[in-house]
């Protein structure tokens, strides 16, 4: 196919300094739990975004001295000589199709707790450190001013060794020395690097003037600047501070990549924002400089991205959840098979890996992150290993996913689903507010299954186990696979982590699960809602029935609500959202027993006990796998040998309920593995130590 000639602009190539890049999509810096541990990982996890088509590949950010390290979180390290090589594994991948090697330079000031190397970390001006830790950043005086500019000088000569074309002086979030140094509420000096303006920039000038003398011959300097901080006068607006430090320094990088702080503005989920959200803080910069500007602002639409460059917006797109998703969107651009773009759904599952310092993994591409350890590719795949059909049964994430990669391995597949609607619990949760995007994950998929003339969809077909039995023989169907994802159900009697006994008096009260509400079932006036889940569901229906009209109070175990989403960057967001919608809310309390009209909580400590009046109690504690079928089809051998059945799998949430991108992860899995090579002990490669 040709790409539509409209989105010709995007593929112009564009000069950074000393280099050009080939086209204006541009990855830029993003964390992903492989680091300076991961190397191998990381090297073929960023040259397969370059293969995919973008034009400039950034690391994530990278710590330039054993002074600031951020442990156990897995970031780059370019502390010596002897990190150079691992780097230069992801620039040789990047270069080899033609695109740039991005490397953003880090240090994090009083934000780096250093609990590995034990250096007291260092500031502008003493103050504790950025968690709870127990520890203080000291204060720098000029020889540590004057230290930190010649390990910047430094790195960025490693970098050049290392292959990178693009190097960054790096600014933004709030975690970094420049942007402590810039911040009035945090930079308290009274020498030339505090105090007005010019003299709190200084710094940051300084490092850009050192970084170009440095590599500026042939590498390009990039600054990644946060133009707004969100904290009204004393922090860096694009009003104010963030415009005049981007006029002061206009001309002087190669690079302006812009952004809003911190991470959870900058990487907001879209229950909270919408594609392009970045703009009304970043849109002054390009009138304010001639070098080119980069935004982000999970861009997934070529529209947005042509009607950006259009209106002169940005120069480049800044993409990274794009990119996760999706390595090859720019490819698909340029093929003229955009509609194949797999969007990201704005979800923070990725963020969620690099909390928790393991390979970066992403509810849209079950290949990411697997890229070097299995040896998975986005758009490549086995071909099958015979004629032989499979049934997949049930379209939810798993049976989507489950069925289009085999379908891509050339199978013929059978898809049955038992409602009208594909997608499961995709397509449910959706509903909720501020879960639309999430949709996407059954979209992409359906779009690419229709167009499989070897993949059938049967639609409002429950299977039984008798027919999955009888089919499998039928001319029609002749399947010798099958692949169950039934998905799983929420419990109704509150079992779950606090609770391993049924909670007592249920059958008094007026019970609901997650299940009905979004089946439609209308609760009835004062509810409660028990979440011993943590994710997004309860706090999400909370808010459904608060908008609703309804009184809800939110009783969770734990100590603030919706406790998982702080690993994806949501938590202060929700809690915020539900205490101004007037949900009220019960931390560290457990619901210990149901009533006729009332409940009774007691404190997770001391176990006092309170009474609650309600009329509806909402429990979202946890889900049975629905493995029924899987059961009956595999408590009957003789009759699977008799209807000529070689695999019988069950896969997804019927088999352990967890998040949608572990269902769409286990749908990928079992389709690479139908018919492959028995696997090994360990089925992935490890980097290991070397001794
Ligand atoms: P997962 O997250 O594992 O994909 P979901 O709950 O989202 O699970 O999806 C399961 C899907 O399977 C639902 O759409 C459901 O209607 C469908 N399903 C469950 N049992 C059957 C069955 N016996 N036959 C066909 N479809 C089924
Ligand atoms: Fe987007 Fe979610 Fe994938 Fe992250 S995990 S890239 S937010 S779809």
């Amino acid at each position: 196919m040709k790409r539509d000639p409209r989105f010709d602009i995007l593929f112009e190539p564009v000069k950074i300094g000393p280099v050009t890049s080939k086209n204006r999509f541009f990855q830029v810096p993003h964390c992903n739990g492989m680091g300076y541990l991961r190397p191998k990982s990381l090297a073929a996890m960023r040259g397969i975004k370059a293969e995919g088509g973008w034009g400039v590949v950034c690391t994530e950010e990278v710590y330039i001295h054993s002074s600031s390290e951020c442990d156990p979180l897995v970031e780059g390290r370019l502390w010596d000589d002897d990190d150079i090589p691992a780097l230069a594994k992801m620039t040789e991948a990047v270069h080899e199709h033609g695109s740039l090697a991005g490397i953003e330079l880090q240090h994090g000031g009083y934000c780096s707790t250093n609990h590995y190397s034990r250096i007291p970390p260092i500031s502008p001006s003493p103050i504790s450190v950025d968690s709870y830790a127990p520890i203080q950043a000291r204060a720098m005086d000029k020889s540590d001013i004057r230290n930190f500019r010649k390990w910047h000088r430094q790195a960025a000569l490693r970098s050049k060794q290392a292959g990178f074309d693009i190097v960054y002086v790096y600014a933004a979030h709030s975690g970094t020395l420049l942007t402590h140094f810039l911040s009035r509420r945090i930079n308290r000096r009274t020498d030339e690097y505090g105090g007005s303006l010019e003299n709190r920039v200084r710094l940051f000038r300084e490092l850009i003037e050192d970084t170009k003398d440095a590599v500026g011959d042939s590498c390009a300097v990039a600054v990644r600047f946060c133009v707004e901080e969100f904290l009204g006068a004393q922090g860096i607006t694009s009003e104010n501070e963030g415009k005049e430090i981007v006029e002061m320094l206009a001309e002087l990088p190669d690079l302006w990549d812009v952004n809003i702080s911190d991470w959870s503005m900058d990487s907001a989920t879209s229950r909270f924002e919408s594609e392009g959200y970045q703009e009304p803080y970043m849109a002054f910069v390009k009138s304010m400089t001639s070098k080119p500007v980069v935004g982000v602002g999970r861009f997934t639409s070529p529209d947005t991205m042509l009607s950006l460059i259009q209106r002169g917006v940005m120069d480049m797109i800044g993409a990274a959840r794009p990119s996760i998703a999706d390595p090859f969107l720019p490819k698909k651009i340029e093929e003229g098979r955009e509609d194949e773009i797999r969007e990201c759904i704005g979800c923070n599952i990725c963020v969620m890996s690099d909390e928790l310092s393991v390979p970066i993994s992403c509810t849209q591409n079950p290949t990411m992150g697997e890229e070097w350890r299995r040896g998975w590719h986005p758009e490549r795949i086995e071909p099958r290993n015979s004629d032989d059909g499979v049934l997949v049964v049930g379209g939810g994430p798993a049976g989507l996913e489950c069925a289009l990669a085999l379908g891509q391995r050339g199978y013929r597949v059978i898809l049955a689903e038992a409602s009208q609607e594909l997608g499961g619990r995709v397509s449910r949760e959706s509903r909720l507010p501020g879960l639309a995007e999430w949709g996407r994950v059954r979209d992409y998929r359906v779009l690419m299954l229709e167009r499989m003339a070897n993949v059938s969809i049967y639609r409002e077909n429950p299977l039984s186990a008798d027919e999955i039995f009888e089919f499998s023989a039928e001319d029609q169907f002749d399947y010798s696979h099958v692949l169950l994802a039934n998905g799983s159900s929420w419990r109704r009697n509150g079992l779950g982590r606090i609770h391993r006994e049924p909670i007592p008096g249920l059958d008094k009260l007026k019970v609901f699960t997650p299940d009905d509400i979004m089946d439609g079932v209308l609760a009835k006036g004062r509810v409660v809602v028990f979440d011993d889940d943590h994710f997004y569901m309860g706090g999400v229906l909370a808010e459904k029935l608060r908008r609703e009209g309804h009184d809800v109070l939110l009783v969770t175990p734990a100590p603030d609500i919706s406790t998982w989403t702080h690993k994806t960057l949501e938590q202060k967001k929700i809690q915020k959202q539900l205490m101004d919608l007037g949900v009220e809310l019960a931390t560290q309390t457990n619901l210990t027993a149901a009533e006729t009209g009332k409940v009774e909580l007691s404190c997770i400590f001391t176990e006092r006990k309170i009474e609650r009046e309600c009329d509806s109690l909402l429990l979202v504690t946890e889900r049975i796998p629905n493995d029924g079928l899987f059961n009956s089809l595999n408590g009957d051998p003789e009759r699977l040998t008799n209807a000529g059945i070689k695999t019988l799998k069950c896969i997804g949430d019927s088999f352990a309920p967890a998040t949608i991108a572990a269902a769409v992860y286990s749908g990928h899995l079992a389709a690479r593995e139908l018919q492959a090579e028995p696997q090994e002990e360990v089925p992935f490669l490890r980097e290991r130590i070397q001794i």
